[in-house]
């Protein structure tokens, strides 16, 4: 990870760094999305404030010229809820007394396992995307969430931002990490999650050509970030309705070892919360089978 990277998961954007480039326009995406929901007008505001550092010559290449442009294609090319480059599941109809849990960026020691205790306690199934290499490092933890009935997903190999990779270096990714986790826990969910929700028409093509399906997601925790499990809290409250894919994260694709310990708190809290209210936690593919008759391989 670069320190321009490093610099996006703390503030969300930056553009006037030194040494803007490709990474940091995607940075601009990743606040419109992954980073903040729908906030294209301060996107286009960054857009405008950063354009006199922007890398034109290499804008070009992407086929982007106006700033409005940029933001649209940005937004779609990372809004989990976003069509223009796919379809893809993200949720139920408003009005379903389902919600699910995903966990992204793990195997994490040792949150993963901790989450695994209150999900145990509250006797309830969420979805884990996991990071390949992670998997390859401690598989013992992934046996354990399959073990306790969880479903697996990939996550790709390293967690690159797909949008800037090539055919051959996404299918790569996405089949690295199918061998580390079948390694690890065999046959799993047929699921996939871009990193930061990432993607290019050529993404979701690839992904079903490998015999996978993408699941997004429509409500962001902004754990990776949070000051606080009450922080957490409040941001999965605002947007939560029957129906949601909520997204949390129990790893960090920049180092393992991150403290999730807010979002474990968090999530103890929540699913507390809306089991009170009659609501239903589920799976992904528990979600999807009630979706379209759309049906996933489920983990075994
Ligand atoms: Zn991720």
């Amino acid at each position: 990870m670069d320190a321009i990277e490093e610099e996006v998961n703390r503030t969300g954007f930056r553009l006037w760094a030194p040494g803007f480039g490709l990474q940091a326009l995607a940075s601009i995406f990743a606040f419109a999305d992954e980073f903040g929901k729908v906030d294209t007008v301060p996107a286009f505001f960054c857009t405008l404030r950063g354009s006199g550092s922007l890398r034109f010559d290499r804008m070009i290449g992407l086929g982007i010229a106006a700033g409005a442009a940029l933001v649209s294609v940005g937004y779609q090319s990372m809004a989990p809820t976003g069509s223009w480059f796919g379809q893809a599941f993200h949720g139920l109809p408003r009005g379903s007394k389902q919600i699910a849990l995903t966990f992204d960026d793990g195997p994490n020691d040792p949150y993963t396992l901790n989450l695994l205790d209150v999900l145990s306690k509250h006797d309830i199934r969420a979805t884990f995307f996991l990071i390949g290499r992670y998997v390859r490092h401690r598989p013992q933890i992934v046996q354990e969430i399959a073990k306790r009935g969880h479903v697996v997903g990939n996550h790709t190999f390293t967690h690159p931002l797909l949008i800037f990779q090539s055919g051959s270096a996404i299918r790569q990714q996405i089949l690295q990490c199918r061998d580390a986790i079948r390694e690890a826990v065999g046959e799993h969910s047929n699921l996939f999650r871009p990193p930061w929700g990432g993607r290019r028409p050529a993404v979701f093509q690839i992904v079903r050509q490998l015999g996978l399906e993408p699941a997004m997601w429509n409500v962001t925790g902004y754990d990776w970030n949070a000051s606080s499990a009450d922080y957490i809290e409040k941001k999965v409250r605002d947007k939560i309705r029957g129906g949601s894919v909520i997204l949390l994260h129990d790893g960090s694709h920049a180092a393992f070892g991150a403290d999730r310990s807010k979002t474990v708190r968090a999530v103890d809290r929540l699913i507390e919360r809306y089991k009170a209210e009659g609501l239903d936690f589920v799976t992904v593919p528990d979600m999807m089978r009630r979706n379209q008759g759309v049906i996933p391989n489920a983990a075994s």
